[in-house]
């Protein structure tokens, strides 16, 4: 099983991975944990995202594409892997397709978690209160100003993704506002549906546009049947034109001759 989860800082999306990675065996690859183990590290990539994370802008996607190319091929991700927070913009995703087609992979799912924007903020600040509670180290940009940036960034950079998704015949999309149970229980039921079922229906025309499309459809393939009438039509005066015209030459051709022969005969 290879899933993405797609949704704005704060929806949900690491909730949702912990659970998946146990129901399914696979591994979650975050590569905001990734980044964040590499500031803590002092790597030379955790020192060029440090400030950038600070910020709550985006690490530029050559990095975050290099550290997922070489995730995914260890071998806890054979099995599968939810990929939780990547990818983030357009080219990443491009190179994700990129690098499963090379390996002849695919992907399951991309499953949209969506939320009202307004919710966020108090989500994160729960989530720091949590995290003092349990008495871990808040994140540098689980503040305000960061989270503004970071929600932003998802906005402009990352919510492309849904349409991209839906193009390519894989995007899910869940209620994230639910409780968490109830936001698991769905995206249980998406990602056991039949890939048919699941796959959203085409949208319907409004039933104006669809009479419209009726009343221009029906007279169409009448138009075009008259069409063809007519050609045979015009087929058939043509020829019978062309054989008036050859037997009118023959016929004078004839009355000529007789002509000149009764003017020889004097
Ligand atoms: P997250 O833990 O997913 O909220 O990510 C925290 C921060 O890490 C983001 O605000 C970005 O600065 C950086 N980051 C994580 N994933 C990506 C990514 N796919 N592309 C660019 N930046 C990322």
């Amino acid at each position: 099983m290879r899933l993405i989860l797609l949704g704005p800082p704060g929806c949900g999306k690491g909730t949702q991975a912990q659970r998946l990675t146990d129901k399914y065996g696979i591994v979650q690859l975050s590569t905001g944990d990734m980044l964040r183990a590499a500031v803590k590290a002092g790597t030379p990539i955790g020192q060029k995202a440090h400030d950038i994370m600070a910020r709550g802008e985006l690490v530029p996607d050559d990095v975050v594409v290099a550290i997922i190319a070489e995730r995914i091929d260890q071998p806890d991700a054979r099995n599968g892997f939810i990929l939780d927070g990547f990818p983030r913009t357009v080219p990443q995703a491009e190179a994700l397709d990129r690098l499963l087609d090379e390996k002849g992979l695919g992907l399951d799912a991309a499953i949209e978690l969506k939320v009202d924007e307004g919710i966020l903020h108090h989500r994160i600040q729960k989530r720091v209160a949590e995290m003092k509670a349990r008495g871990e180290a808040v994140r540098a940009d689980d503040n305000p100003e960061a989270l503004e940036k970071r929600v932003h960034a998802y906005r402009l950079q990352t919510a492309p993704l849904v349409s991209y998704y839906r193009n390519h015949g894989s995007l899910r999309t869940v209620d994230g506002m639910a409780p968490i149970a109830d936001v698991s229980a769905a995206i249980d039921r998406v990602l056991e549906a039949p890939k048919d079922k699941a796959r959203p229906a085409k949208p319907a025309a409004p039933a104006r546009a669809r009479s419209a499309t009726r009343k221009r459809a029906a007279p169409a393939g009448r138009r075009k049947a008259a069409k063809r009438v007519s050609k045979a039509k015009a087929r058939a005066t043509g020829k019978a034109r062309a054989a008036r015209s050859a037997r009118k030459r023959v016929a004078k051709k004839t009355r000529r001759k007789a002509i000149n022969k009764a003017r020889r005969r004097g």
